[in-house]
């Protein structure tokens, strides 16, 4: 069972920025309006993520960091209906396996909440406590138990890139979500839910390149897609900037990336790509998000007519740009 709990741990969890994700997945589907991630050394010592949601009861912790045990679905026919970031019921029993993981938690108006830890997946403490309503997941010595996973993390810096990527990312397409990231200490991100997407883009990219970014909006029955995409001007040497948002969930799609690559057709030079982030929503039933454990992939229902809406406001938004 403790190898099983690693293996699958191995799948959700590959190393600090994916945890965080996890837990913001969480806090989000908590309906939290602020979200307070800090980390020690990258991650790799601390992860603490914070948030305002609607808790787990004293009674549910141990349901909480059990495998397989989620909250989020009813009924098997819910998996083809997903409304919520998670689903799997995994994550915090992967976490617990390859770390030492406190969870505390409040719902708003309980009389009390609780708290939990486990130690490798072994449940070392679990009592009442007195908190504020919320949950605050606490993520200490992440791999201890997996030297092979320690090994190939990379150094702090290059560690902490990516989670002030995920961020940024998540704060731009939660506007309306108060997030701070801090890094031994120190804040790198902070936002203040005041809705303004633009406002957020200029907290990650600098007022210059938000300011330039041009607006990507599209309105059809069951699929609208909004957000930026930069003009021929403004563009990168590689891809990592183009971001894709699926009903509220980061993914990553080659197919969606060159659907957006054709829509700036011979405008791009040889390797030059846009800074893009388009959120796009669709009716939940026609999207298959249980494609892979960390569901950073999805399965579209009618994939032509994703990607030619994509090309389509992308387009539009190219031809709209101010001449010179
Ligand atoms: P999933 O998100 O797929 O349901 P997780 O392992 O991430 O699985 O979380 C397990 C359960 O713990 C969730 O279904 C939810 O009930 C509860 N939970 C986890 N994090 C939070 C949080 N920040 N606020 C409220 N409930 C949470
Ligand atoms: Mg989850």
């Amino acid at each position: 069972e403790e190898v099983a709990a690693k293996i699958a741990a191995g799948e959700v969890v590959e190393r600090p920025v994916s945890v965080i994700k996890e837990l913001v997945e969480n806090a989000l589907d908590a309906k939290a309006t602020e979200i307070i991630i800090e980390t020690g050394e990258a991650g790799k010592r601390l992860i603490e993520v914070a948030d305002n949601g609607c808790g787990i009861s004293y009674e549910e912790l141990p349901l909480a960091i059990a495998r397989f045990a989620t909250s989020k679905l009813k009924t098997a026919e819910d998996l083809f209906n997903i409304r919520t970031l998670g689903f799997r019921g995994e994550a915090l029993a992967s976490i617990a396996a390859v770390s030492r993981l406190t969870l505390i938690s409040c719902p708003p108006h309980a009389e009390h909440g609780g708290k939990i830890v486990v130690q490798g997946g072994k449940v070392e403490t679990y009592e009442p406590a007195g908190v504020p309503p919320g949950t605050v997941v606490r993520v200490e010595d992440l791999f201890y138990n997996v030297p092979a996973r320690l090994k190939f993390l990379k150094q702090d810096s290059t560690e902490r890139n990516l989670i002030n990527a995920l961020i940024s990312r998540y704060a731009v397409a939660y506007p309306e979500v108060r997030f701070r990231l801090v890094h031994d200490g120190k804040v790198f991100l902070q936002t203040y839910g005041h809705g303004d997407r633009r406002e957020i883009l200029a907290t990650y990219y600098g007022v210059d390149v938000a300011r330039q970014m041009l607006e990507v909006i599209l309105e059809e029955p069951d699929l609208s897609i909004q957000g930026f995409t930069s003009p021929i001007a403004l563009t990168r040497s590689n891809r990592r900037d183009i971001t894709f948002f699926v009903n509220g969930r980061w993914i990553q799609d080659v197919a969606l990336t060159s659907a957006l690559l054709q829509a700036y057709h011979t405008m791009l030079m040889v390797g030059r790509y846009p800074i893009s982030m388009l959120f796009i929503w669709l009716d939940p039933e026609t999207v298959d998000v249980n494609v892979h454990p960390t569901k950073a992939e999805v399965r579209f229902r009618q994939p032509e007519r994703v990607f030619s809406a994509v090309q389509r406001a992308v387009r539009r938004a190219l031809l709209a740009q101010p001449v010179g």
